[in-house]
Formats: C-alpha cells, sequence, structure tokens
C-alpha cells in the first residue's frame, strides 16, 4: 500500500487502511524485525487551517531484554497525530520551528507522504527498558551466564574478585600505608 497521498485531492475527509511496509524497525539499538504485520489507519480531514491527519499503527517487534539479552516480544499501539498546513509565504519561515513543536508540518507540494508519520509512531513507543520479565537477573557479571536459567550460579571467574581477596588486598594497602 501506498502512503504518500495527493491532499488536494480531499474534498473533507479521506480513510486509509492497510498494512505498512517495512523491513525493521530502526532504533539506537539496532534494526529491530516486526513479528505481526503493520497494520494502520488513517483519517484525514480537511479544515480551515490546513489537514488533520489522525490514526493509528499496530503491531509488534522483537528486541533483545535489556539486562539478559533474551529476545523480548515487545508490542506497539502507536498514535498517528499531525497538522499539515500548506507554506504559501516565506514569512511563515520565523514561526516554522516553534510551531514544528506541535505535530504541525508545513508542506509546499501537496502530495505528501505519511510514512514518516507511522514510523515515527512507533519509535515513540518503544519502552527505554526492555525486561524479559520485571525480575529479569540479568548476565553474571563475569562469565556471562544467563543468572535466569541459572540461579544458583557460583562463578569460577569470580574468585579473583573474591571477598577474601579484596581484605588480602585491603590488608596489604593499609600496612604500606603505616610503614610510609
Ligand atoms: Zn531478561
Ligand atoms: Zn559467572
Amino acid at each position: 500500500m501506498d502512503w504518500k497521498i495527493d491532499l488536494s485531492s480531499i474534498k473533507k475527509r479521506k480513510i486509509l487502511e492497510g498494512k505498512f511496509e517495512l523491513e525493521c524497525l530502526e532504533l539506537d539499538t539496532g534494526c529491530m524485525p516486526f513479528l505481526e504485520d503493520i497494520k494502520v489507519k488513517i483519517v484525514i480531514a480537511r479544515s480551515k487551517e490546513g489537514f488533520a491527519v489522525g490514526g493509528y499503527v499496530r503491531t509488534a517487534i522483537e528486541h533483545p531484554c535489556t539486562r539478559c539479552l533474551t529476545p523480548v516480544r515487545v508490542k506497539i499501539n502507536g498514535v498517528i497525530e499531525a497538522l499539515y498546513i500548506e507554506k504559501t509565504h516565506e514569512d511563515v519561515e520565523g514561526e516554522f520551528r516553534l510551531e514544528n513543536l506541535k505535530n504541525m508540518i508545513y508542506y509546499t507540494s501537496p502530495v505528501v507522504d505519511l510514512s514518516d508519520r507511522i514510523v515515527e509512531a512507533m519509535i515513540v513507543e518503544i519502552p527505554q527498558k526492555i525486561l524479559c520479565k520485571p525480575d529479569c537477573k540479568g548476565l553474571c557479571p563475569y562469565c556471562g551466564i544467563n543468572l535466569n536459567e541459572h540461579p544458583d550460579h557460583v562463578c569460577d571467574e569470580a574468585k579473583e574478585f573474591s571477598i577474601g581477596n579484596r581484605f588480602v588486598k585491603l590488608a596489604q594497602l593499609k600496612r604500606k600505608l603505616e610503614e610510609g
């Protein structure tokens, strides 16, 4: 389905509904694959100010758990909201940046691509921290073993960091300070 639309062809309102095609969702953590179709519904209504665009995007992506890296299914229920205003005079230049904060988009050509709005609506829905379960124990900091699968893990590689060893080092340091 094509999400490019000629706004000048809309008399009152137009409804667009269908699948959005995208390989993966580009995030800071990488490009995450989709686990479901990306379902989109958009209503465009002509108003005095311009064209009001509203709708939703629904899908699910796979993202590694922030703590243990196990793949997690993340549901996305994104909201699309924007106001398209025709930019006719050069004097709106000054107001442009301020108004852009309120989801206002100025266009010069009436053919606009709504793909960016759909992608934005998905990205803002991704939480900062994605956990496989609220009490995920993460990975052993010494050897990387998954502590959810090995709750009684005692790490061999942690020996040199053991408390006993640390006390020896502290004792040595203390002696050095006293001698010095
Ligand atoms: Zn986890
Ligand atoms: Zn370990």
